[in-house]
């Protein structure tokens, strides 16, 4: 076959920490010793190929090194290409040299889970699965959902009872089976990784499942491509079931290996100070401990047992260099008015943490203002909670508009 005509140029799934290589089949984790997957690909022919597809778009566009093997699987809502938007004015707030938000707002249901429900429900029809099931405090329910309507599967969803009303309306839509339960996410997932064992359903969870963390890798062969071929410096992203952090960072780490970028980014981790267990170890030099999350407006961040990935992502960061930062609630709804004001950007709590940590890192003096920084703001803010608007009445007269517009100074 003509390699340009090959669809995924995946070659097989390496588990990471007994490095025993196992062909391209639905596993969940090494069968030799319980690791992780890591998929790898024909870097040498996509050297040659290039990774870019331009008869696709979006995600799709980098299929050959997604883990979907045909293109009939793939099922598709337009998600990817959101824009990466300069913002000089923040920059010159901040005193950094030059910044962008990558701005994940657009993607159909409004966040990055897109990304990973994109390639989940199509490996899922890959594998001949039927239904697809998750455990999620909101976004990546929605988005596992939509996928499945999209796709014809059955969706299983677990979401707390205490889930955002907009997100939980949106999620009783699309999904076929909603089911709520009492506690928090970290309470509910060990055990859902035991049923998910027995493969009865596909796994759309963040944990472990190889082919669904994929899709996040696209967003660093996007920055790179939208910046010109180019890494940034530094790279903000959050870090919670972290998958952005770990399939971003094989994004990078795949354009190295191909020749296309020098350099790793400095990848930044930022993690809620109610649930930071990656940040802690990080600080304190030593192991992973699971925690006990509190409260948190950065619902999405609600994760205090990371498991294997959370070990994955500190070992990245001690081995390049990152950086992991946790931000408090006050700082978040701060980076949240922030973003409305200087950038026009409206994100939920949990998109504009990562913000909030670069704010942080710049005022500590850890991350370096001379840098070419990419920061992810990774949702809408159209389905978080607000309060309610403010207004002020006016008549409606000539007169009325007149002194309204007075006010404007
Ligand atoms: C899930 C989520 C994150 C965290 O991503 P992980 O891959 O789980 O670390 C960040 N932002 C939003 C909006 C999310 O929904
Ligand atoms: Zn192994």
């Amino acid at each position: 076959m003509n390699s340009a005509a090959r669809f995924s140029f995946l070659v097989g799934l390496r588990c990471i920490q007994c490095s025993a290589e196992h062909p391209v089949e639905y596993l969940l984790e090494c069968p030799r010793c319980g690791g992780l997957l890591d998929p790898q690909y024909d870097i040498d022919a996509l050297r040659k190929v290039g990774v870019r597809d331009p008869l696709h778009h979006g995600l799709w566009a980098y299929h050959r090194v997604l883990p979907i093997i045909s293109e009939d699987a793939v099922v598709s809502l337009g998600e990817g290409g959101s824009p990466l938007l300069p913002a000089p004015e923040s920059a010159r707030r901040l005193g950094v040299r030059a910044l962008y938000l990558k701005y994940e707002g657009t993607l159909p249901t409004g966040t990055v889970k897109d990304r990973t429900s994109a390639t989940a429900v199509s490996a899922a029809r890959q594998f001949g699965y039927r239904a697809i099931s998750v455990v999620s405090t909101g976004n990546a329910a929605v988005s596992i959902a939509t996928y499945a309507r999209r796709a014809g599967l059955r969706s299983a969803i677990f979401c707390y009872e205490r889930g955002d009303p907009l997100k939980m309306h949106h999620m009783s839509l699309m999904a076929t089976n909603l089911f709520t339960y009492r506690g928090e996410y970290d309470h509910m997932i060990e055990h859902f990784d035991r049923v998910m064992d027995q493969k009865v359903v596909f796994d759309g969870g963040a944990r472990r499942n190889p082919f669904k963390h994929e899709g996040k890798k696209t967003l660093a062969y996007e920055v790179v491509e939208q910046l010109g071929g180019r890494a940034p410096d530094l790279f903000v992203c959050q870090c919670s079931g972290c998958e952005i952090f770990t399939a971003t960072y094989r994004g990078f780490r795949e354009m190295k290996e191909m020749g296309r970028i020098p350099a790793i980014p400095r990848m930044v981790a930022c993690q809620s100070a109610a649930a930071n267990p990656i940040v802690r170890a990080f600080r304190e030099g030593g192991p992973l401990k699971p925690m006990t999350t509190g409260p948190t407006v950065a619902k999405g961040l609600a994760t205090g047992k990371p498991g294997k990935k959370g070990e994955w992502v500190l070992h990245i960061l001690r081995q390049e260099g990152g950086l992991a930062i946790d931000v408090t609630d006050e700082e978040v709804l701060e980076a949240q008015r922030w973003l409305v004001e200087h950038e026009g950007l409206w994100s939920g709590p949990t998109g504009a943490s990562a913000f909030a940590a670069l704010r942080k890192g710049l005022s500590t003096g850890e991350l370096d203002p001379e840098s070419t920084i990419v920061c992810l703001v990774t949702e809408t803010g159209l389905t978080s909670p607000y309060p309610p608007p403010k207004t002020h009445p006016v008549e409606a007269t000539e007169e009325g508009i007149r002194n309204a517009l007075s006010t404007l100074g």
